[in-house]
């Protein structure tokens, strides 16, 4: 793998490691390399009308930062459509400070683009309609916005529990009018057709409870943050057993239709 594989690749907490991209040993704070290879991604240009692949513009040069930080940005390009073109940054960390080295296990530790007119996030993939909103629960935890992450998951796990509770003809409201209680609801939906990941369910719904308080609870910055991997977990867990579940046809059709997001 090389660094510009792991920056193709949705950001991931993991570090990875790869075939070293600097030769120059002696470089300085600030001084920038060139390395080989692009950097490809999949988004919707407007032109195309569909989602294709933009590659990265020209040579890619990094900026070296420290032993173990570099920074790098460019210009990523519909190859039919050179209006259609998406600017973007990274941070990239190494695990130790060994990132001119042979085999560095690096991450992205930062990263961010901007969407222009021309170009939208790539929502036929796995996560549909929720991509954005689990990009911008990822980014707020990027940026230590622990609370702000948490209002993220807790759309998406809202809307994808209402969504399953209709398809398996479960009411989504009391007989008063208003909307029941939201973990009563998704208990009810997963005693029904197993929603929840096993690792959140099996031990009696008591980390479900846990991670469902931080995520609805309005939580601090810091619980927010430690919580995070694990609520993020939860939350994707729903989607991809409503994603393969034949029960639930309806409420995949309702989410990854275009009008299921906020
Ligand atoms: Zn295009």
């Amino acid at each position: 793998m090389r660094l510009h594989n792991i920056l193709s690749e949705p950001p991931s907490l993991e570090f990875k490691e790869i075939n070293g991209f600097s030769s120059n040993r002696k470089i300085k704070i600030g001084k920038r390399e060139k390395i080989t290879g692009r950097i490809v991604m999949r988004f919707s240009c407007k032109e195309c009308e569909g989602v294709v692949s933009f590659f990265s513009m020209g040579d890619l040069y990094y900026t070296y930062l420290s032993e173990n930080l570099i920074s790098l940005d460019c210009i990523l390009l519909c190859d039919d459509h050179p209006g259609s073109f998406v600017p973007i940054w990274f941070l990239v960390q190494s695990e130790k400070n060994d990132i001119r080295g042979t085999k560095p296990s690096v991450r992205i530790l930062k990263s961010s683009r901007k969407l222009l007119d021309n170009v939208a996030l790539n929502n036929d993939e796995r996560y549909g309609v929720f991509t954005e909103l689990l990009e911008k629960a990822e980014h707020s935890y990027r940026d230590d916005l622990g609370a702000g992450s948490m209002v993220y998951l807790r759309i998406v796990l809202e809307q994808t529990t209402q969504q399953a509770a209709i398809a398996v003809n479960i009411g989504t409201h009391k007989s008063n009018g208003k909307p029941r209680a939201f973990s009563e609801l998704i208990k009810e939906v997963d005693a029904q057709c197993k929603i929840l990941p096993q690792e959140f369910s099996a031990d009696g719904y008591r980390l479900f409870e846990e991670l469902s308080e931080a995520i609805h609870g309005g939580c601090s910055e810091s619980v927010g943050l430690r919580k995070y991997e694990h609520c993020r977990r939860l939350v994707l867990g729903v989607i991809d057993n409503i994603r393969t579940k034949r029960e639930m046809k309806i409420a995949r059709d309702a989410l990854w239709s275009s009008g299921g997001a906020v």
